[in-house]
């Protein structure tokens, strides 16, 4: 049986910001409301009996049967707990349902040790997760070229990025060992490293089993966190059989309790209605509640009760069959993707196909500008030639934490017809054949 961390190996990773944060005097007293013939007189709740709305309404189409709809109603108390206040956590109807999924997807069984909350898209709980663990100033390890979207939140930290090197086959485990076997004597020692280990945005890549098994044995052994984020998890469309999570692998490490997840429904069930969640050690997920109790409360109750009116509507299989489908839709566009790149930039750029996710990873083969910048430059070239040619994508220096040059590109192809993919890609062509001249 692995050894499950104690709650007090989490006092030397939280911040002194999280330590200092007094959790609310209102909303930790809520679930004492519940106590049976109790009278509350504590939230200041609106009388929900004031709101106009009577009831919400929604309409899905079945995963198991695209024609048919079935139309939902929301009404009596839960609509009541849609327009009220609702616990800093999430609502109980939607976490119940989570704590059920990590248990199919992951194998985590729910227990005492580890918790689930609900953020406002996971960007919201990885930004929480960021502030309750880094310290201004300390070190954190992050993967290479990274989620752009994160690289702000170290940076306003004044954190040292650590670029970990990664390739088709996930981070580069011999190249983390070795930054962590050469860490400078007296520099403090990185606490966290950030991954995401599915459909890597931006490169596309997911990491194998064996790596990841690799940097929990290194996580253990160098005695950091894996910040595992994984909006891309559902869609997996490698013809290999899905590589575990991060989550579940540690279940078979000697010691359980550090990886702290990402999950997220943005890709799958909609962007707009912001839904994410993490789960991970009950130290940590109780650090990011106290602070969502300080800067927002809580995520909106109405997307929580329609997310999981829908979610219990369905049942674990039916998502499931919704989450195939969704990546079955995406590795059709990543096909599309994939024959007009051969067509137009055979020969003229590098990339490995990605297996999950929404991107391609290519690099531009380019005159090398100088010899301290051997590989090129496709910033100018995205930038300004290519959108001058009715192109946008974005350079690859967007990714790397230091910003340095790169002649890497990202491209989405999540929304594109097959005929804008190939004017796409023949403009973005007319543009490399004129820089290689
Ligand atoms: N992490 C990664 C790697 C992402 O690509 C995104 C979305 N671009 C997010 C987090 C944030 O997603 P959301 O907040 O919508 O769940």
């Amino acid at each position: 049986m692995p050894q499950i961390l104690p709650p007090d190996f989490y006092d030397a990773f939280l911040s002194k910001e999280a330590k200092e944060r007094k959790p609310s005097p209102i909303r930790g007293l809520f679930p004492l409301e519940a106590t049976p013939g109790l009278i509350s007189l504590l939230a200041g709740k609106p009388n929900a009996a004031t709101f106009p709305f009577t009831s919400v309404q929604f309409t899905a189409r079945s995963p198991s049967d695209p024609a048919k709809e079935t139309t939902s109603t929301i009404t009596g108390d839960a609509l009541v707990e849609g327009l009220q206040y609702g616990p800093t956590a999430g609502i109980p109807a939607l976490l119940e349902w989570l704590y059920g999924l990590q248990e199919k997807s992951h194998n985590r069984k729910r227990s005492a040790d580890w918790r689930i909350n609900v953020g406002s898209g996971s960007q919201d709980v990885i930004y929480k997760a960021v502030h309750a663990i880094i310290n201004p100033g300390e070190p954190v390890l992050v993967e290479s070229p990274v989620y752009a979207g994160v690289i702000p939140m170290f940076q306003t930290l004044n954190s040292e990025m650590i670029e970990v090197a990664t390739d088709a086959h996930g981070i580069v485990a011999d190249s983390l060992r070795s930054t962590l076997e050469n860490w400078p004597a007296g520099k403090p020692k990185p606490k966290v490293l950030y991954t995401v280990p599915y459909g890597c945005n931006p490169t596309g890549m997911t990491a194998t089993v064996e790596r990841r098994k690799e940097v929990l044995a290194l996580a253990r052994e160098h005695n950091f966190l894996i910040l595992e984020d994984d909006p891309y998890f559902y869609l997996y469309y490698g013809s290999a059989p899905r590589p575990a999570s991060y989550f579940a692998l540690e279940l078979e490490e000697p010691e359980v309790g550090r990886v702290l997840r990402f999950d997220s429904l943005s890709k799958i069930l909609s962007s707009g209605i912001r839904i994410g969640f993490t789960s991970g050690p009950a130290a940590l997920v109780t650090a990011l509640d106290s602070h969502t109790a300080t800067a927002n409360l809580q995520v909106s109750s109405l997307t929580q009760v329609i997310t999981a009116t829908l979610l219990n509507s369905w049942g674990y299989d039916e998502f499931l069959k919704h989450t195939e489908t969704v990546s079955q839709f995406y590795k059709g566009k990543r096909d599309v993707f994939e024959a007009a790149m051969q067509k137009h930039l055979g020969g003229l750029a590098e990339w490995t196909p990605p297996e999950s996710g929404m991107f391609y990873w290519f690099k531009l083969l380019l005159p090398a500008a100088s010899d301290s910048d051997s590989e090129g430059d496709s910033e100018a070239l995205i930038r300004t030639k290519a959108f001058e040619n009715g192109v946008l994508a974005l350079p690859g220096t967007v990714f790397l934490p230091n910003g340095r040059k790169t002649a890497y590109v990202r491209a989405s192809f999540s929304l594109l017809e097959e005929s804008q993919v190939d004017e796409a890609l023949k403009r973005l062509r007319e543009v490399i054949v004129d820089a290689r001249k």
